[in-house]
């Protein structure tokens, strides 16, 4: 599992006590978006956020139907750990384990809909991964900003605005925080993810830039000064980040050994190994979500804390049955 669960693990336990204790209501957690131009990388990095090889992604038009991920947490007392399936909104009970499947029947359902043709279509792919080592989180997988319509497709005039207002429809969400995706080889002024970032969180308090494909940048050029928020800056600042090449996923390259690679590429890289820290790595990204997934807790702690009070006091005054477990939500 990636090591948002192994950060999260402290947090996904004061959540199912909360829920124990009937206080779920109060933590909804955040959701996390993927945003940018097509092929930028943005299914590639929610694969390896998540830790689990699911998504169809490749050169050209391949996410061509939202995505949402809700990411489930089995309590490991009735889980066997490892535990992990998959189930699509509109397919009934039915139960996926093999991962492989699931991006078979992605891809399945995004031809249903959106057709063979390269269409794209704003009518989301509801699929829920329930798992021992998951958090409760909701992942979005958006099919990139299209500038003009691909010759011969079925993708209409107007693709741009489509696929602008399918981003903003998911990040004008105060909840949602943004991973704005910005190819490494391409210049920041004309990043279609941070442009829309901006527009709904002018501020950056929730947008996170992430600068992929740092490995194929033209020679003798580097990615420091966007790191480094030099030429754009951003509140929560920009993490690098190298990810499995279109012949990894040819070759079906597991995402766990994508991420041991990145780590070691980045420590013996000429520059990058001698940033300052914080500025590369999926480790690094999956830290900075984690903080901001606490702060989003912290903020509601004491709207729960009153109501543990209050439900002590009623039970105290003998209005409320004793409930076991009610005393243990450490908050
Ligand atoms: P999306 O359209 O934004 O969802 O992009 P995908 O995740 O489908 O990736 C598009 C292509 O870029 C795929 O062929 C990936 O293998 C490749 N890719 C993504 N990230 C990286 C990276 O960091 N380095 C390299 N070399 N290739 C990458
Ligand atoms: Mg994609």
């Amino acid at each position: 599992m990636s090591s948002l669960y192994e950060n999260l693990r402290q947090l996904i336990t004061v959540v199912d006590e909360l829920r124990d204790v009937g206080l779920s209501r109060y933590i909804s957690l955040p959701r996390i978006a993927a945003i940018g131009t097509q092929s930028s990388g943005k299914s590639s990095l929610i694969e390896s956020i998540v830790g689990l090889d699911f998504l169809p992604r490749g050169g050209g038009v391949v996410t061509r139907r939202p995505l949402e991920l809700r990411l489930v947490h089995l309590n490991t007392q009735e889980f066997q750990e490892d535990q992990a399936w998959a189930v699509f909104e509109n397919i009934g009970d039915k139960k996926y384990t093999n991962f492989d499947d699931v991006r078979k029947e992605i891809e399945r359902q995004t031809d249903a809909v959106a057709g063979t043709n390269k269409g794209i279509v704003n009518d989301p792919i509801v699929l829920t991964v329930y798992a021992t080592g998951a958090p409760d989180l909701t992942l979005i997988d958006l099919p990139g900003v299209t500038r003009v319509p691909l010759k011969g497709s079925d993708q209409v005039e107007d693709i741009e605005k489509i696929t602008r207002d399918m981003t903003l429809h998911y990040i004008k969400d105060p909840r949602t925080i943004i991973l704005a995706v910005i190819p490494a080889n391409q210049d920041m002024s004309v990043s279609d993810a941070l442009q829309l970032a901006r527009q709904v969180d002018p501020q950056g308090i929730r947008s996170i830039g992430v600068i992929t494909k740092i490995d194929i940048m033209d020679q003798g050029t580097d990615a420091v000064k966007m790191l480094r928020g030099e030429d754009i800056p951003l509140r929560l600042g920009y993490v690098g980040v190298k990810m499995r090449n279109q012949q990894d996923i040819s070759t079906s390259k597991p995402v766990k050994i994508s991420l041991k690679e990145e780590r070691e590429w980045f420590e013996s890289h000429r520059l990058y190994s001698k940033l300052p820290p914080g500025l590369v790595g999926m480790d690094t990204l999956t830290g900075k979500l984690t903080t901001i997934l606490f702060k989003h807790i912290r903020r509601f702690l004491p709207e729960i804390k009153k109501e543990i009070n209050e439900k002590r006091r009623l039970t105290f005054l003998g209005l409320l049955p004793t409930r076991a477990g009610a005393d243990s939500a450490k908050v």
